[in-house]
């Protein structure tokens, strides 16, 4: 089997793994416990917490607050900061921020207004600028977009959004950046959310980093841990494991995204161009190639690829769950419902090969040009 919808979730990382299983097999004590056994976890957590923070953020100035997952940590930020007045985002955000928005707009206490994206799927910059004005409570913009792996360089977008608004709240999600591209949160970024799965952590463990001066209504209330933001014993042996698994990641972050660049460069020079069209843009990250079979269903090609043992995604890995039968971030790159409908995610990770990447590519001509065959 390969293994190509690392967008999707990332297989854990089995050192991580083994580093963090005395949290489950002997250190299983309650961090809240007062006994030296639980109390010592404290430390534990405290050092996962520097390990995830430090990499991206001055830790004087930000702190970094345990979720569920990505999807809660983004919910956290969006319905802490939309105080007031309007809400921005882009038309590319992942359910988790886009939906949060729609609520948002049923609730009918704020204003949210949609910037669109460019061809390329990063945000139309000058766009959103021009829909903040003094008013704008939150702006949240994507860092890497899931659909189709366009980079938005978020540090630049927050300046020139505070230099229209300074009181402006600027939300990052930055969980398919996160450990894998070369970045620190600049001064004028507020807010970061953050998945353990899209690094070889586990499902259901995030994060949210912020600002250590703001304020944020905590989302789950409880027994305080998390200092009162967050309440819910810790899954400590997901944390760690996290931890872990980000120092692996961090540690070769430039060399698995130099390899990660040239194969995805090799799969699109191998893929039959009579087949498939590019959508990832070239600046975009290594991590993801999104290309369309125009004319062509993708999830028919999906499980065409599955039984040849090759497994890739269509685009979001809700798209199961989701409303339309195409990629949003795709029709809101202005391309057609035909294009749309042909879309292939292929993402990898740091244990992709190039091999793997070589029969990939032959798989894929061959479901493409046997589907096209059948379609005529
Ligand atoms: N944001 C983006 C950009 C994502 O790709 C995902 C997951 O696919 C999420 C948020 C949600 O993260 P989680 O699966 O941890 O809830």
């Amino acid at each position: 089997m390969i293994y190509l919808d690392n967008a999707a979730t990332t297989k854990p990382s089995v050192s991580a793994f083994d580093k963090a299983r005395v949290f489950v097999t002997e250190r299983y004590f309650n961090p809240s416990a007062l006994y030296n056994e639980g109390f010592a976890l404290q430390s534990e957590l405290k050092k996962a917490r520097s390990a995830l923070l430090s990499p991206v953020a001055d830790e004087s100035a930000f702190e970094l607050i345990f979720t569920s997952c990505g999807t809660e940590a983004d919910n956290q930020a969006i319905f802490s900061f939309a105080r007031r007045g309007n809400v921005v985002t882009t038309a590319g955000e992942h359910s988790a921020v886009f939906a949060a928005f729609a609520e948002l707009k049923n609730r009918g206490a704020v204003e949210t207004r949609i910037a669109p994206l460019n061809k390329d799927g990063s945000v139309d910059v000058d766009a959103l600028c021009a829909l903040v004005d003094n008013k704008t409570s939150l702006v949240s913009v994507m860092h890497v977009n899931n659909e189709l792996g366009s980079i938005n360089d978020v540090n630049d977008i927050a300046k020139r959004v505070k230099q229209i608004n300074p009181r402006v709240i600027f939300h990052v999600d930055g969980v398919q950046a996160y450990g894998k591209l070369a970045f620190r949160l600049a001064k004028e970024i507020d807010a970061y959310s953050i998945s353990a799965h899209k690094i070889g952590g586990l499902k259901g463990v995030g994060a949210l980093i912020k600002r250590k001066s703001l304020q944020i209504a905590p989302y789950i209330i409880g027994g305080g841990q998390e200092s009162g933001k967050r309440s819910g014993t810790e899954n400590v042996f997901g944390i760690m494991q996290f931890a872990y698994a980000a120092q692996e990641k961090f540690l070769l972050l430039r060399q698995d995204y130099a390899r990660l660049k040239d194969y995805r460069e090799r799969l699109w020079e191998l893929l039959d161009k009579d087949v498939y069209t590019r959508i990832s843009p070239e600046n975009g990250t290594p991590y993801i190639l999104t290309v369309a079979a125009a004319g062509l269903r993708g999830e028919v090609l999906l499980h065409m690829a599955n039984d040849k043992g090759l497994i890739i995604g269509t685009g979001s890995a809700c798209s199961s769950n989701a409303k339309s039968r195409y990629s949003k971030a795709v029709i809101a790159c202005g391309y057609d419902e035909k294009t749309a409908d042909g879309v292939l995610r292929i993402s990898f990770s740091n244990e992709t090969t190039q091999e793997e990447i070589e029969r990939a590519a032959a798989i894929l001509n061959d479901i493409g040009n046997d589907l096209k065959r059948r379609m005529q």
